[in-house]
């Protein structure tokens, strides 16, 4: 009779361990960075904004600069100016960069980013190096490179409308739209760092193209540009409804903006007010897509275009109440307006560069 096997079969590795073990790594990561200043840089596709931000959230220095055109090495140089700025005046303990693009798990690498140059670009390592050459020394005990939807929904999580709520998701409305989810205290990056890129789910197949290269997605519909988009055509149609928004235009269709249609609404201009609706309508339709997805407790919708405030989140709650699968069966999620406005990027990449999130 043969003897029987005695290799053991291969233990799977026990979730639970491995949760416990990454916990407490974040844990000594925290007690050695400390809740001292750190810089949180944001970078958007006309902007860089820079801030030193103390622990509890405050900015106690800023500093904006253009982006440079497209060259990913210009941009890299901006960020190492701000830094040394801002570093050369404050004991900073880390730095985090927000970075509108597809950042990897590992927090150091831009791997695609639709309005800059960065292709599969290593931010983190050019950004360390760029600083040390101009202080001689290198800045904090850490830089961490965050999608900056991921960074802002950390600062209203910590520090803004999401205070307090363990299950919360975030949209920024700009040009596009930017989402990011906070689960107990952790942003939810997914197993490649790109989760949250809501702005992406097609909602019209076949409808308006996106510079994703998709069609019909979210952000095509509910965002700034389409804001903007809904507006000029108004305008260009000369339909005498749009009277009030091309006189603040100056005649010109292609002049009207995104902040001239909020000044038209909150004036009372039923065409700005209607197109607030419009957009509303499609933001509540894709919050409800959220529910079903992910069951939030609460939306924070934050960007430029949540600046009409209830204009655009009143049609946004009515969309998605009636949208809402199980509606009537189940609790309501609070839909809110951002706290932070446009600090809330670079508030919460500094934090996040401590050790949290
Ligand atoms: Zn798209």
């Amino acid at each position: 009779m043969a003897a029987p096997r005695t290799t053991r079969p291969r233990r799977a590795p026990d979730p639970r361990r491995a949760a416990l073990q990454q916990r407490l790594r974040q844990q000594t990561r925290r007690a050695l960075i400390g809740d001292g200043p750190a810089v949180g840089v944001d970078i958007g596709g006309t902007k860089v904004a820079a801030g030193v931000v103390d622990g509890d959230g405050r900015v106690v220095a800023q500093l904006r600069r253009d982006t440079p055109t497209k060259s990913p090495q210009a941009v890299e140089d901006t960020i190492a100016e701000v830094v040394e700025e801002l570093a050369s005046q404050h004991e900073i303990v880390s730095v985090g960069i927000g970075a509108a693009g597809f950042v990897d798990a590992e927090r150091a690498t831009v791997l695609f980013a639709p309005h800059l140059a960065w292709r599969n670009e290593p931010l983190r390592e050019a950004v360390e190096r760029r600083v040390r050459a101009r202080l001689g020394r290198r800045v904090g005990r850490r830089t961490v490179v965050e999608n900056d939807a991921n960074a802002a929904a950390w600062g209203e999580y910590r520090f803004g409308a999401g205070r307090g709520e363990a299950r919360l998701v975030c949209v920024t409305m700009g040009t596009g739209i930017g989402g990011a989810i906070v689960n107990s205290g952790r942003v939810q990056r997914g197993r490649y760092g790109l989760a949250g890129e809501f702005g992406h789910m097609i909602v019209v197949p076949g409808g308006h193209r996106c510079e994703c290269g998709n069609r019909g997605c979210w952000e095509q519909y509910a965002s700034g540009n389409a804001l903007v988009r809904e507006a000029r055509e108004m305008a260009r149609a000369q339909s005498p409804v749009a009277h009030a928004l091309l006189e603040l235009a100056q005649g010109d269709p292609e002049a009207i903006t995104g902040p001239l249609v909020t000044e038209a609404a909150r004036a009372g201009d039923p065409a700005a007010i209607e197109l607030f609706e419009e957009v509303g309508r499609w933001l509540g339709i894709g919050i409800a897509n959220l529910a079903a997805a992910l069951d939030p407790g609460t939306v924070v919708i934050g960007g430029g275009v949540s600046d009409a405030d209830e204009l655009l989140l009143g049609p946004a709650r009515e969309a998605y109440r009636r949208t809402l699968t199980g509606r009537g069966f189940r609790p309501e999620l609070r839909i809110v307006r951002a706290q932070l406005g446009p600090a809330a990027g670079l508030v919460g990449a500094a934090d996040l560069s401590r050790g949290w999130g």
